[in-house]
């Protein structure tokens, strides 16, 4: 089975490829041709997951190829954090600026929970599948959500993975997702927990 994984972010891809057994080939839009970027411009989580599934999936639908697509899907995360009121959210990605800008980003959340005892987050994931098996059905819409519960660490802590997961300790850990070998993050993260949903979909 083939599908697009409708991302431009290599660190979610290798991911995402990983989780999947090798039956499913995943292709980025670098693979299929899709070279813009789609502005997020969603309210929520689920909308923006949306809008990227949406947004390649009628690309596709005019672009036609020799390789067989059955089917997309996106992934939009948000890290929420209870004593900021679920602070990033939706603004994950652009939290310290209308750049996307990580190593700010991490900063800022070290900034805003100095001298807090209450430090729980929590990362979601929305995974938006948009497929048509069977060509004489309608096209077919699911979103999945996985998510992991942890805290902020008082300072980053290694140099793995991307984005804030150098100052994200998952529950019963006591280190941070970039300290954490790829095969454990990839086995209880909020992607992995998405993309287990979006696998018995796919079965
Ligand atoms: P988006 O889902 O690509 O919009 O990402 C939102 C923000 O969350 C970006 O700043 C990403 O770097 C960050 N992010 C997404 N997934 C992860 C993850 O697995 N670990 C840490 N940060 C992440």
């Amino acid at each position: 089975m083939t599908l697009v994984f409708a991302t431009n972010n290599a660190h979610k891809l290798e991911e995402v490829r990983q989780i999947l057994p090798s039956a499913y080939v995943v292709l980025s839009l670098k693979d299929i041709g899709f070279l813009s970027e789609i502005e997020e411009t969603g309210d929520t989580l689920q909308a923006n997951s949306l809008l990227k599934a949406q947004t390649v999936w009628d690309w596709i639908s005019t672009h036609p190829s020799d390789k067989q697509i059955d089917g997309v899907f996106a992934d939009d995360t948000g890290l929420e954090i209870p004593v900021l009121n679920n602070e990033p959210g939706v603004r994950t990605a652009r939290w310290a600026g209308d750049e996307h800008n990580d190593a700010a980003n991490r900063q800022k959340a070290l900034t805003l929970l100095k001298d807090k005892n209450d430090r729980k987050a929590h990362f979601r994931t929305i995974i938006t599948l948009i497929s048509r098996f069977d060509l004489n059905k309608d096209i077919m819409i699911e979103q999945m959500e996985g998510r992991v519960d942890g805290c902020i660490a008082d300072k980053e802590y290694g140099n793995k993975g991307f984005g804030y997961d150098s100052v994200f300790i998952p529950d019963g850990y006591q280190y941070t997702f970039a300290q954490l070998p790829a095969e454990v993050k990839n086995s209880i993260s909020h992607r992995a927990r998405a993309v287990e949903k979006l696998k018995k979909r796919l079965l």
